[in-house]
């Protein structure tokens, strides 16, 4: 091969890395470049030295560069290229060439721009900062002794700079030249791939919805035909293998469906189309279809939506049947005994609606590690549990990937062997201004019977079938066998016009895709037909394609209606009646409403969005509790006696008189994970979100952490840890309940309680220092020194913690003035609405002395004196209480 060409392809080849190419271009060009500077330098008189140095530096690179090439080596000749740069060529060639007066200096600049495009990471960095330190070396020593240098004359220096100028320029513009060219190929090359992998998601995308059409229409005969099957009188083992055939064909239509939905968001070709639709329709369709499969498992089937949604909404219907379909289904799938509910109520949004489904289960649950894993595509969870479910683990990745296109949420709630709640909140507009109201039973159509019966009769109606597949004119014909309508079926665009010229049918019945004529073309054709019988009969498309954009293609094109194969037989039967003339229908059954609707909720409940709850050392009065709906955990006590219900089992009176007996031990013990599951399962079953509010993180005893594991379990479970506790916990709870009745968000709760849990201001002066040394708080030690010297020692809560703030000295009495006053310091900085005065065994009359006291020097609009509870009082003893209130913001 030619050595142009050969070079040509060496440095397009792009499997070669590029800075390998780089320097192979700048070897060549440096060779040359060292010949021309020979060669020129002899002719224009330079001296001994820099020749002698340019032939040597010609042989050296020369040999380096070959064998470097030979043995494939170049990245380490590169360096070691950088590395004579530096130590060698730069300071010969800056003391052979007249120092600053000739080339030095532009070479020196070359080297640089040679280092920071041919090397790369860490040893571009080593490299040039060797450059620069041998650099600041040759201009010292160049300053230093000036004898070191061969000065050149003027006219050498003179040439040997403006030869090194161009030189160098040459190699710079090469050098950038290069990069940009490979920048360039680089991005055409990833152009190219992306139009590439485009191209072959088209391929796919078309490969897969022509598959799911041609499966879609052998499904269709074998459901169509089996359907037949069962309808006949037949033996019980027929009827079992029909059932079976009837099963399997199903599922098997519904992975198609999966697949392609799959293969559409792949390809990022899944679209939502929104149109207006009835709410109340949308769920009835929903409901019917579902309602059918729980009773046969026995399961209760519970509906429960909203009055105050509106009637109508603009969204993608069909999309939000899917995602429900998908969601009761599995519901229905994963569980054995029990019921599931389906909740719909909506929460304003900015004049729109976020409508929220919940659908809760009793089922088998999922385990809490498993929560994170259950939307990724293909993944089943629990397999050992769940594999003689039929599924593929495409459905709820399928489902979240319709909520997030809608720009909606999904949540997940779930207690392993207790059950599930899946949670879907999807955005719609509203259209017209009208309520749902209670849904009108009479309208429901519930689902299928077990057995079958026909719903009308129509013998004088003519019905036009035509569709290419005989098969599928067959099973048309067999499901409206007993409605007595009379059938005729085509296999061509062309024979359908043969007929509608000389026959005025009813309805007419036809396919989308044949070969020679399509039936969009025939429809228009019947439509116009000169002579024709049909130009106002109604026409309904059969479509083997699910997908929401066809019903919007049919619309357009005119068409009554669609039906989508394989078809359901009473899809297909309520289609012919809704269309044929109603003087030609005699309707023979309506379902059993009665029976159906009894599942409906008369009655409207509807969760809170957000319950507090937290734990009985929260020390909050019951009205308070009651009045904000929060939920107190009870801790457990352990005694001698056994364990003990804080608050419910046992009183503070009764554990201070068992501690007061023989110095006797008690303590709190951490609640256990399958508490916190049971309770904040309870708390979901009566509002959407659990805040929960434990005691202070950092306090030895705080199960925080138990109950965040437990936490897990739930999506809508959050802990908020409040740095407080006692009261000063309970106020925590309390701005997290007022903010939720003010309908804050879950975030804006959140913002909400951090900020003001650290205004809230918990302290305690301790009467007798001994509870906190038997609680291990504080040595025994301490108590007597406490005890000799009359104090008492003030706790408080800073950064999460209990911290000694100090004593107070002399008598009770004048111990608590102090700790008031101290405590009470910032009048100006307080929020006077409400004090606790939390206390242990403290009788009315001391009571009224602290208030009093209190009252000397600020005035709360509201004071609580409470009890504290018995966990807490076990650390504190008796004649303890504290001062809890807020700072103002
Ligand atoms: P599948 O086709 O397996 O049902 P999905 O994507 O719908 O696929 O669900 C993924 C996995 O999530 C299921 O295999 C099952 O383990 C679990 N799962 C889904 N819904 C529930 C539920 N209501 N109760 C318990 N487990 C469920």
């Amino acid at each position: 091969m030619k050595l142009i060409p050969r070079i040509k392809n060496y440095l397009n080849n792009s499997e070669i890395d590029d800075r390998e190419r780089l320097f192979m271009l700048l070897a060549g060009i440096s060779l040359t470049g060292l010949v021309v500077a020979f060669f020129s330098g002899l002719f224009m008189g330079e001296n001994f030295e820099s020749l002698l140095f340019c032939a040597i530096a010609f042989v050296l690179f020369g040999v380096m560069t070959i064998i470097g090439f030979r043995i494939k080596k170049v990245v380490a000749i590169s360096y070691i290229t950088a590395f004579i740069l530096i130590f060698v060529f730069m300071p010969l060639n800056f003391f052979s060439s007249g120092g600053i007066h000739g080339g030095a200096v532009i070479w020196g600049v070359f080297d640089i721009m040679y280092i920071s495009l041919v090397l790369r990471g860490k040893a571009r960095v080593v490299f040039l900062m060797l450059d620069f330190l041998a650099s600041v070396v040759v201009f010292a020593l160049y300053k230093l002794y000036p004898s070191l240098t061969l000065a050149h004359d003027e006219d050498t220096a003179f040439f040997d700079s403006a030869y090194s100028f161009i030189i160098v320029s040459a190699f710079l513009i090469v050098m950038v030249g290069f990069q940009n060219y490979l920048y360039r190929a680089e991005n055409k090359k990833s152009r190219e791939q992306k139009d590439e992998i485009d191209e072959l998601n088209k391929a796919q995308n078309r490969f897969f919805s022509s598959m799911s059409h041609e499966i879609r229409t052998p499904i269709n005969t074998i459901i169509g035909l089996n359907e037949m099957i069962l309808r006949e009188d037949i033996s019980e083992e027929i009827n079992e293998d029909a059932t079976n055939i009837e099963s399997a064909s199903k599922l098997l239509l519904h992975l198609i469906n999966d697949i392609l939905d799959m293969s559409k968001f792949q390809s990022g070709q899944m679209t939502i189309n929104p149109a207006a639709y009835h709410l109340s329709d949308m769920i009835s369709d929903v409901v019917s279809m579902i309602w059918i499969r729980a009773k046969e498992k026995g399961l209760e089937f519970v509906v429960d939506v909203s009055p105050n949604l509106p009637a109508e909404l603009y969204g993608d219907e069909m999309r939000i049947k899917q995602i429900l379909i998908n969601i009761l289904n599995n519901a229905v799938k994963y569980t054995e005994h029990g019921s599931v509910t389906l909740t719909v109520h909506g929460e304003d949004q900015d004049g729109d609606i976020n409508v929220v489904y919940s659908v809760t289960d009793t089922g088998m649950g999922i385990r809490k590690e498993s929560i994170p894993y259950l939307f990724d595509a293909f993944k089943r969870v629990d397999e050992e549990r769940t594999t003689m479910i039929e599924g593929t683990g495409l459905g709820l990745s399928i489902v979240k990937q319709f909520v997030d296109l809608m720009g909606g949420k999904i949540s997940v709630d779930s207690v392993y062997t207790q059950g599930s709640t899946f949670s879907v909140e999807i955005p719609q507009q509203i259209v017209g201004d009208a309520k749902l109201g209670q849904l009108d039973k009479e309208k429901r159509t519930m689902g299928r019977r077990s057995a079958y019966h026909v719903k009308f009769e129509a013998p004088k109606a003519k019905v036009l079938v035509v569709d290419d597949t005989s098969a599928n004119l067959l099973v048309v014909k067999k499901l409206l066998r007993d409605t007595k309508v009379q059938v005729t079926a085509v296999s061509s665009g062309d024979e359908a016009l043969d007929m509608t010229l000389d026959t005025p049918y009813d309805i007419i019945l036809m396919d989308h895709k044949m070969p020679g004529m399509d039936g969009i073309t025939c429809f228009h054709r019947i439509r116009t037909q000169i002579g024709g019988l049909c130009h106002d009969t109604k026409v309904i498309a059969l479509t083997a394609n699910a997908g929401s954009d066809i019903a919007a293609l049919y619309e357009r094109e005119g068409f009554d209606g669609y039906l989508v194969k394989p078809v359901n037989s009473d899809v297909l039967e309520e289609m012919i009646m809704d269309n044929l003339p109603e003087r030609l229908v005699t309707v023979l059954s309506t379902d059993n409403i009665e029976e159906k609707s009894r599942l409906w909720r008369e009655e409207h409940r509807v969760k809170a969005a957000v319950e507090v709850v937290t734990i009985s050392m929260a020390d909050l009065p019951k009205d308070i509790l009651e009045k904000h709906s929060i939920n107190t955990i009870p801790v457990e006590v352990q005694t001698d006696k056994g364990i003990f219900r804080d608050k419910v089992d046992i009183s503070t009176m009764d554990l201070l008189e068992y501690m007061g007996h023989d110095e006797k031990k008690a303590k709190v013990l951490p609640l256990s994970q399958d508490k916190y599951i049971e309770a904040f399962s309870e708390g979901l079953g009566r509002a959407r979100n659990v805040i929960f509010i434990p005691m202070s993180a950092n306090i030895t005893n705080s199960s925080y952490s138990i109950a965040l594991e437990a936490a897990k379990s739930f999506d809508n479970v959050i802990v908020i840890d409040p740095g407080q506790l006692s009261s000063g916990q309970g106020l925590v709870a309390l701005e997290a309940a007022r903010l939720a009745e003010t309908g804050a968000s879950i975030e804006e709760i959140i913002a909400g309680v951090e900020t003001k849990k650290k205004l809230i201001q918990t302290s305690f002066i301790v009467d007798d220092m001994k509870y906190l040394a038997r609680a291990e708080h504080v040595t025994v030690h301490a108590v007597e020194l406490t005890k000799a010297f009359m104090v008492r020692p003030v706790i408080y809560m800073k950064n999460g913690n209990t911290r000694p703030r100090g004593v107070c000295f002399g008598s009770r009495k004048r111990a608590w003035r102090r700790y008031i006053k101290t405590t009470l310091k910032h009048v100006d900085k307080i929020d006077t609405s409400l004090l606790f005065i939390t206390y242990v065994g403290l009788n009315k009359e001391q009571l009224d002395t602290i208030k009093a006291e209190v009252e000397k020097i600020i005035h709360f609009d509201d004071v609580r004196t409470q009890e504290a509870s018995p966990a807490v009082s076990i650390d504190c003893g008796p004649g303890t209480f504290g001062l809890i209130f807020s700072y103002l913001a």
